[in-house]
């Protein structure tokens, strides 16, 4: 007998034909002797919807009651889950933020989980009761409702299983696992069996979008066994995130990210001397824009040189705009800057200990006349900055460089 956190996705809650069905996936578990604590997302685009009408009053409206308001998403989907569960002869009960509680910080819309109570929760599992728990939403210092962040519900989930102690916690999605790279891109992508925690730690903050990263960095930290499966096919197989040593054996490559969501800002002729970086970053840092690479270009004559960095393409205007303020400060020619750009990234414990892996990127990008802009490494990836339009040639080609469509 185990216990287990079932997670349902918007779209496997998205209407009540889907409800019943993801009811029935629990139930399976319950009649197999396990406890089980569900928890879900509110059912497919209701989150979009709430915002818009959020906006429609007030396009910065008190965030406080923009969570109220999105909160609802979940209460809707836990609740009906509940029913639906009963229905079929599952005791259960629905639970939200505030109830069980999970409490978080206080920064609206984006707060951190920083506990959650298992007590009650263990008590009604242990009695047989499935307990099906509203994701996305807490409750913050205040006793406000809070949201954690677009996506959230995977991240809800997994600290859920972490409190709970859970032998496991099932994310359950519309598609069957975390693949090689985005299979719209590659159709010959291939399903991951395992992934190492600190892979899909990578891979979920370079741009795969199978997982939220903080979902990650809690299971990482606790050691939670996560299985990504589709609700539709769950025979299928999924993928496990595993410890590095429960994967036997480490290719070069796992898998291959990209994102758009990259702008790049290159500052010309700055002055080459101690201080100007931190009067470049500390103004940016300052205001909230995360800074991702940073290149900066020896100077020829020991006085002048240039520096490119990027951030999201959301932050560039904020971003030009903090740079203009310190200008005087930081002493520059002038500034450019490019939406056009992406970044392509692949990612493998295995790159330890094989040599020559970034080379094989290089070269592959090169043979397709692919220019690279700006690099960034750390011990388990290499990341090229790339004019956009090449990125889905830059991918297949990286794919099938590393012969990833064979297991
Ligand atoms: N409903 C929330 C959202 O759409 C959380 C989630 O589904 O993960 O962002
Ligand atoms: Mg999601």
């Amino acid at each position: 007998m185990a216990k287990i956190v079932m997670k349902f996705g918007g779209t496997s809650v998205a209407d009540l034909d889907r409800i019943r069905h993801a009811a029935g996936l629990v139930k399976r578990e319950v009649d197999a002797g396990h406890h089980v604590a569900v928890t879900v997302s509110a059912m497919a685009g209701e989150t979009n919807k709430l915002i818009a009408w959020t906006r429609e009053l007030s396009e910065r409206c008190d965030p406080g009651e923009y969570d109220a308001v999105l909160a609802a998403g979940e209460q809707v989907s836990a609740g009906l889950m509940a029913i639906a569960l009963q229905a079929a002869g599952v005791p259960a009960r629905s639970w939200l933020g505030w109830q069980v509680p999970v409490r978080t910080s206080g920064l609206h819309a984006s707060a951190r989980i920083t506990h959650i109570e298992p007590s009650e929760l263990n008590r009604r599992l242990a009695a047989g009761e499935t307990a099906v728990v509203a994701g996305f939403q807490g409750v913050g210092p205040d006793g406000r409702i809070t949201t954690i962040g677009r996506g959230g519900g995977d991240t809800s989930a997994v600290a859920v299983a972490a409190a709970l102690k859970a032998d496991r916690c099932d994310i359950y999605t519309d598609v069957d696992g975390v693949y090689t790279t985005d299979p719209r891109i590659v159709s010959k992508a291939r399903r991951l069996e395992k992934v190492a925690y600190e892979e899909m730690l990578e891979m979920a903050s370079l741009g795969a979008k199978v997982l939220q990263t903080r979902s990650v960095e809690i299971a990482m930290l606790h050691r939670v066994p996560v299985r990504v499966l589709s609700t539709f096919a769950p025979e299928a197989g999924g993928t496990l995130l595993c410890d590095e040593e429960d994967i036997a054996e480490k290719k070069p490559v796992t898998g291959i990210a990209y994102s758009r969501d990259e702008a790049k800002i290159t500052l010309h002729r700055i002055p080459d001397r101690p201080g100007i970086a931190a009067a470049i970053f500390g103004p940016l840092a300052d205001s909230g824009i995360n800074i991702d690479m940073i290149v900066q270009n020896v100077s020829e004559d020991g006085r002048k040189t240039d520096l490119t960095f990027t951030v999201g393409r959301g932050d560039l205007a904020a971003a030009l705009a903090v740079i203009e303020k310190a200008g005087p400060a930081i002493g520059f020619r002038d500034i450019t800057s490019d939406k056009n750009v992406a970044k392509v990234s692949i990612v493998g414990i295995g790159m330890r200990a094989h040599p020559g892996v970034a080379q094989t990127m290089f070269r592959t990008l090169s043979e397709k006349g692919i220019n690279i802009q700006v690099i960034s490494t750390s011990e388990i990836k290499v990341s090229v900055l790339i004019a956009e339009e090449y990125v889905e040639l830059a991918v297949r080609a990286l794919h099938s460089a590393y012969e990833m469509e064979t297991a």
